[in-house]
């Protein structure tokens, strides 16, 4: 349980979801949102995709091979999963339930198919926000600025982004990236007015209580 150092008030940990279309930002967000804010932790999924230059085991995936996936996904390993451009992707359990636990919040960079799994078992904890692209040619160039991709893979992005772009009703904000710092500021700002909310805060009624009996 989160508690803060000057009330009796606690909290359970909150599932943050950003999903957006590939090339969107949702990753720079993510990455800002961590450094900006101690509180919460990322969840940081396997794939079964290839690791691309520069990329981390165990920061920026857990790259496993299928046949592992598969045994994850059968044994309940997994708190979603979902197939994204002919890979495999998903979310370990263990990890977010232990940060939970422990009071932290937990941000996920994840589809729209595992948003909806998510939401199916969290619903209350659930706080989700889909970032849109400023403009298809922005997205296009973003895409290519990764320099990390091939002609195939850009094109396949860019024809699965509005398949990806129909699900933002199914989310509680939309914000379009046009900066990326406003971005951050914005999705901190979400974060931090859900964990205020009031059906969030555990002990708040006895709080109350204590200060009207001594009024
Ligand atoms: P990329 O291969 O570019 O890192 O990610 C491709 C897509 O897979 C992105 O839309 C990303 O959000 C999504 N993704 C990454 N991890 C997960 C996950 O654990 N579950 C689901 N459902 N989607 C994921």
């Amino acid at each position: 349980m989160a508690a803060t150092t000057t009330s009796p008030i606690h909290r359970r940990g909150l599932m943050l979801v950003l999903s957006s279309p590939s090339g969107a930002g949702k990753t720079t967000i993510a990455r800002g949102l961590l450094d900006r804010d101690a509180g919460i932790t990322m969840s940081v999924s396997v794939t079964t995709r290839a690791m691309r230059p520069g990329e981390v085991e165990g920061l920026d995936y857990y790259f496993i091979d299928q046949q592992r996936f598969d045994r994850m996904a059968e044994t309940g390993d997994l708190l979603e999963h979902a197939r994204v451009f002919g890979n495999c992707y998903g979310t370990p359990r263990v990890a977010v339930e232990d940060a939970l636990g422990a009071g932290r919040d937990v941000l996920f960079a994840i589809d729209w198919q595992g948003a909806q799994q998510l939401a199916q078992n969290a619903r209350d904890d659930l706080v989700s926000v889909f970032v849109l692209p400023p403009s298809v040619s922005e997205l296009e160039r973003r895409l290519r600025g990764r320099g990390q991709d091939s002609e195939e893979v850009i094109a396949n992005r860019m024809a699965k982004a509005s398949n990806e772009i129909s699900h933002w009703p199914e989310y509680d904000y939309v914000i379009v990236n046009s900066d990326v710092t406003e971005s951050i500021a914005a999705v901190w700002a979400i974060l931090h007015a859900e964990r205020l909310r009031r059906r969030r805060q555990i002990g708040l009624p006895e709080f109350v209580r204590s200060i009207q009996d001594t009024l």
